[in-house]
């Protein structure tokens, strides 16, 4: 698309999981708009659809792959389709995630599993499927980025969120730790862990968490989806030497 030549992400295939709404669908449309192919996945196809519409509308490229992190066999599936759609993956930004308030007392063992398989296992079946294409990718002399959406619930506590916490800080520990894997062959990992941000996270909620969650939302004032784009959009764009490794993006009130 000669349009998009001189974009920064121009030439780049992107996968973003979770963007069917919220963080992952603002990182999607931005990408694309900066000039990368994107592959958006997530469960809800529909929701995928609308978002790759408005970016076909505005220029960009993108393609819906409808998949659910939680199984292999469906995460199989889609790379398959990625791999004929969009080709070799030089991008790929684990979105998806899940946050459950699970007091500990109350034992919740599904919720636990929900959010481990989402936000742990399903990041690694991700990095697993994609792993090659980056070093590859890298290998050739272009730039190739892992980009994982931790929390800064990796660092601070929550009543109610330790299994949550508990996998958000699995999940920066696995960033850290990819690393040293990683950037011996120029793949850059990118830990990103965001404050209280505006998007579909709370839905799954209780009513009382949710009334929690809007007084925190009242008294902070949240983070746009698209700020925690922006700062994606900014790493990933930097001269492959050069890698943001650990970034926490808070709102300015939250402490
Ligand atoms: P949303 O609920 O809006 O987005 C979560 C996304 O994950 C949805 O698009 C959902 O799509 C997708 N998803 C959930 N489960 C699965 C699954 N099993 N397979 C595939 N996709 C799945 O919330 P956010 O945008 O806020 O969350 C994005 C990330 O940001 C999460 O990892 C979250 O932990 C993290 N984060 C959010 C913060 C906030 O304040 N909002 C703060 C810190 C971190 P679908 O249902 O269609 O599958």
């Amino acid at each position: 698309m000669t349009v998009l030549r001189n974009l920064p992400l121009a030439g780049r295939n992107a996968v973003v999981t979770g963007a069917a709404s919220g963080i992952g669908a603002a990182i999607a449309e931005r990408l694309a708009a900066d000039g990368a192919s994107v592959a958006l996945l997530s469960r809800r196809v529909d929701r995928l659809d609308d978002l790759g519409t408005r970016i076909t509308a505005a220029g960009g490229t993108a393609y819906s792959v409808g998949l659910d992190v939680t199984s292999q066999e469906s995460v199989d599936r889609g790379v398959k389709v990625i791999a004929e759609r969009l080709g070799r993956v030089d991008l790929v930004v684990n979105a998806a995630g899940v946050m459950l308030a699970a007091p500990i007392q109350q034992g919740r063992a599904d919720d636990w599993t929900q959010m481990i398989d989402t936000n742990l296992t399903g990041v690694l079946r991700l990095i697993r499927a994609f792993t090659p294409d980056l070093i590859a990718a890298a290998a050739d002399g272009g730039t190739a980025d892992l980009v994982n959406i931790s929390s800064i619930g990796s660092h601070l506590v929550f009543p109610g969120y330790s299994v949550y916490g508990a996998t958000k800080a699995a999940l920066t520990q696995l960033s850290n730790a990819l690393r040293a894997d990683l950037s011996p062959l120029d793949v850059r990992v990118t830990n990103i862990e965001p404050g209280l941000t505006e998007s579909e996270l709370g839905s799954h909620m209780l009513e009382e968490q949710q009334t929690m969650l809007a007084g925190m939302v009242e008294t902070i004032g949240p983070l746009t989806s698209e700020d925690i784009a922006d700062v994606v959009a900014f790493a990933v764009s930097r001269r492959r030497e050069l890698n943001l490794r650990q970034i926490i993006a808070l709102p300015t009130r939250q402490a």
